[in-house]
């Protein structure tokens, strides 16, 4: 009689775990999927994601607003940046090049940090992939963020180096 007892408890048993997993299967097929077809859809990233460094592009100047100050290189841990700056026909200095070794980036974000006008920020790309490493050793942000600003039909407000060039200070 005790044998047939647990013989039906244990049936029962097994009913009662097969419909709770039966209701969490239930459940989430109504549910919102958390997946993604990549690369057919695509994610948007949140504000607090640190993607790879870019320029930010401001509407007052149609471009950048960095002022070749060096302090984002000077901060950078792993010399990442290689910045060249001169005087424009405004008297403002600008830099006339800006490139980023993405390879060397830990995305530490004390670049942005330290950047007196904000230029810099962490951009939301998630897909950094190339045929060669060579491709991310010298990102150029001023061309990029001329290509940003083009696209968005914005013109430099930023004038030409009058100058000669400074050179980055070791740092
Ligand atoms: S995020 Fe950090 S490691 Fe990357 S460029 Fe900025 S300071 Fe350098
Ligand atoms: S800290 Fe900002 S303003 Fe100074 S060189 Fe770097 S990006 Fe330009």
């Amino acid at each position: 009689m005790k044998n047939l007892f647990n013989y039906f408890k244990e049936i029962l048993v097994g009913l009662w775990s097969l419909i709770t997993g039966m209701e969490v299967t239930l459940r989430y097929m109504f549910k919102k999927p958390v997946t993604v077809q990549y690369p057919k859809e695509k994610l948007t990233m949140t504000k607090n994601f640190r993607g790879p460094i870019q320029f930010v592009l401001f509407d007052k100047t149609g471009s950048h607003d960095c002022i070749g100050c060096f302090l984002c290189a000077k901060a950078c841990p792993t010399d990442c940046y290689t910045i060249e700056a001169a005087k424009t026909e405004g008297g403002q200095k600008r830099p006339t090049r800006f490139e980023y070794n993405v390879l060397q980036c830990s995305l530490c974000n004390l670049c942005v940090q330290v950047c007196p006008t904000k230029t810099l920020e962490h951009s939301r790309d998630y897909e950094a992939a190339a045929y060669s490493p060579d491709e991310y050793r010298a990102i150029n942000f001023i061309e990029h963020v001329g290509k940003r600003a083009t696209a968005q039909g914005m013109t430099s407000k930023l004038g030409k180096p009058v100058v000669e060039q400074e050179e980055k200070p070791a740092s």
